[in-house]
This record gives C-alpha cells, sequence and structure tokens, in this order.
C-alpha cells in the first residue's frame, strides 16, 4: 500500500492545496494530510481550526485522512508507515527552497521520497497568505477557498 503525507500550515487550506491533495489521491493508496504544528508561532488560525476546516473540506475524498503533527515530517511519514511526501510547486521561485527541503529531508531519511506536483494554472496564484490578505482588507475570498473555509472565515 502506497501511502503519502501532505504536510503543510494549511493556514488556511485553499483550493490550491485541494486540488494537489486530489491529484495526490488519485496516485497514492491512501493520502494523510498533516498540519505542522510547529507552523503555528505566528499562525493566523490555531492547529485545531485548520484540522477542522480541512476535514470539512475533503468529505468527499475517501482515501484521504487528516491530521497534524510536532517534529520532523520524515519522522511522522516513518510512523504512518508512509514512503512518500507531497508538496506542491506554483512557480520557479517555489523550487529553490523545496528542492532543499527535499534534500534535508532525504538526507535525514533516504526511505522517504518527495513528489512534486501541481495545480490547474487557475489555482496556481492562490497562497494561504494572499487568502488572509484579501480577507483582512474586506476582499472575496470565495473563489480561492473550499465553501466551509469560506462559510467560517467569512462569519468568524
Ligand atoms: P508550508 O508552510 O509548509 O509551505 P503551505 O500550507 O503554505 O505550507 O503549503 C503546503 C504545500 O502546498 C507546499 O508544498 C506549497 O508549495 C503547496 N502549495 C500551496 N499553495 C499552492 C498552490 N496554489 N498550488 C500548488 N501548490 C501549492
Amino acid at each position: 500500500m502506497k501511502v503519502a503525507i501532505y504536510p503543510g500550515s494549511f493556514d488556511p487550506i485553499t483550493k490550491g492545496h485541494l486540488d494537489i491533495l486530489k491529484t495526490g489521491a488519485g496516485i497514492f493508496d491512501k493520502v494523510i494530510i498533516a498540519v505542522a504544528r510547529n507552523s503555528e508561532k505566528h499562525g493566523f488560525l490555531t492547529i485545531e481550526e485548520r484540522v477542522k476546516l480541512i476535514k470539512e473540506s475533503v468529505t468527499d475524498l475517501n482515501n484521504v485522512e487528516v491530521d497534524c503533527f510536532d517534529g520532523l515530517t520524515v519522522n511522522y511519514a516513518k510512523k504512518c508507515g508512509a514512503q512518500v511526501l507531497i508538496r506542491g510547486l506554483r512557480a520557479v521561485s517555489d523550487f529553490e527552497y523545496e528542492l532543499q527541503l527535499s534534500q534535508a529531508n532525504s538526507a535525514l531519511d533516504s526511505d522517504i521520497k518527495t513528489v512534486f506536483l501541481t495545480t490547474k494554472p487557475k489555482y496556481n496564484f492562490i497562497s494561504s497568505s494572499t487568502i488572509r490578505e484579501i480577507l483582512l482588507n474586506g476582499g472575496d475570498i470565495s473563489k480561492f477557498v473550499p465553501e466551509p473555509v469560506f462559510e467560517y472565515l467569512t462569519n468568524r
């Protein structure tokens, strides 16, 4: 059974993340989307809020699980029996950081491989930080985030 972890901050989850997750769920037997707890420090939403919103956004994906984790991603992956980490690439600017991260992870545990996926072009520019910025300035985020995220953030 091929299990992949899709780790990240997901503060909040966006349609870009969801698109990557759906592609991953079509490739692997199981995908665990996992919020990194160490990303809470300067967070917008709490880890619990992020996990709750992801759960509400993935109800139609039956081979996807939602979780959060502390510590090194490779240790968490091993614990879950996963062999693969999924990361998304938006632009060349993401590549340098992501390449470094994947090489660091592979130096820590050579059994864990990183797979890079891209989104549909219409979701490519979306980032959690852009969403937060639009929201804080009173803009409409409905096109960029899953419905449960839109409802939660606009009523917040
Ligand atoms: P992190 O803080 O770990 O970068 P993010 O929640 O910002 O966490 O992103 C998690 C992963 O999803 C990263 O690999 C990031 O490049 C990818 N990602 C985020 N938004 C998009 C998008 N619109 N298209 C493709 N990949 C994306």
